[in-house]
């Protein structure tokens, strides 16, 4: 009789436990970190060089941080066969327009154009590297303004070897090396590379999945407007090409862009809020 009694009462105490303690929580997934407040900084060389990044720059402005793409070059040398724009100053102010119309896109805020030379940041000068001094204080003095939390700009590959690409990341990491925010790259897997297979990027190089210890996932909006965004570089590639480089670089994400922390910067979920 006693212990009946005692059954009767546990049990239900018992099972309200687990529902309301780690049975509830498991069945729940964790909410994302509030990032609101919270600032992020792309710096890349060319506008369009975003699409790397661009679900997770669209998914953190639409979660309330502030984010920012600055871009290296003037792009005043990067013509393609479509495109009838002639080289230089034309070529410089349609892809300016074309970054404004992609960070419109992605809801975030406008572009940063640092105006350096397109394809020349290698370019030997006198005294040597001036363009590179010019260009880390470029970096220094758009970290200083926008204050960023973390950074995201290219690996030491370029994702594909481009001699821009190269020397960004290689600035941008000597300038956050010095004392900077949490630093990352994007890179992609062999097995992401085969799964995205396109012209573009068959000629990435890969990143080992033991380096990309982060993770940032993004939803259909989020790749909705980063096709949106990509779609606005009209003087890069035409509508075929365009399409067939976002269905490769969609194959590749497979829903996650993963990251390399740098400098000590954190594994795990996210840049943001944490
Ligand atoms: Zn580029």
């Amino acid at each position: 009789m006693r212990k009946a009694v005692w059954t009767a009462i546990t049990w239900p105490v018992v099972l309200v436990a687990a529902l309301a303690g780690c049975g509830g929580a498991r069945a729940r997934p964790a909410a994302p970190p509030d990032v609101r407040g919270k600032t992020l900084l792309a710096v890349f060389a060319h506008a369009d060089d975003e699409i790397y990044v661009a679900p997770i720059l669209a998914r953190y402005a639409r979660e309330g941080a502030r984010v920012y793409l600055a871009i290296a070059t003037d792009g005043a040398r990067g013509g393609a066969p479509h495109a009838t724009i002639p080289l230089g100053e034309a070529l410089a102010a349609a892809r300016a327009q074309e970054a404004a119309c992609a960070t419109r896109e992605l809801g975030i805020e406008k572009p940063i154009l640092l105006g350096f030379g397109d394809g020349a940041l290698g370019a030997i000068v006198g005294p040597p590297n001036a363009d590179l001094e010019r260009l880390a204080s470029k970096v220094r003095e758009t970290i200083a303004t926008v204050k960023p939390d973390a950074i995201l700009t290219w690996g030491p590959e370029g994702a594909y070897g481009h001699p821009d690409h190269r020397l960004v990341s290689s600035v941008v990491m000597q300038v956050v090396q010095a004392g900077g925010p949490p630093l990352f790259s994007p890179g992609l897997r062999a097995d992401d590379i085969i799964r995205g297979k396109n012209l573009l990027l068959e000629q990435q190089s890969p990143v080992a999945e033991r380096l990309l210890g982060v993770r940032v996932g993004f939803d259909a909006a989020d790749l909705e407007r980063a096709k949106r965004a990509f779609r606005c570089h009209r003087s890069q590639f035409d509508s075929q090409m365009t399409e067939r480089i976002l269905d490769g670089m969609q194959r590749a994400w497979n829903g996650v862009i993963l990251l390399q922390p740098w400098f000590g910067a954190p594994a795990g979920e996210g840049v943001l809020g944490r």
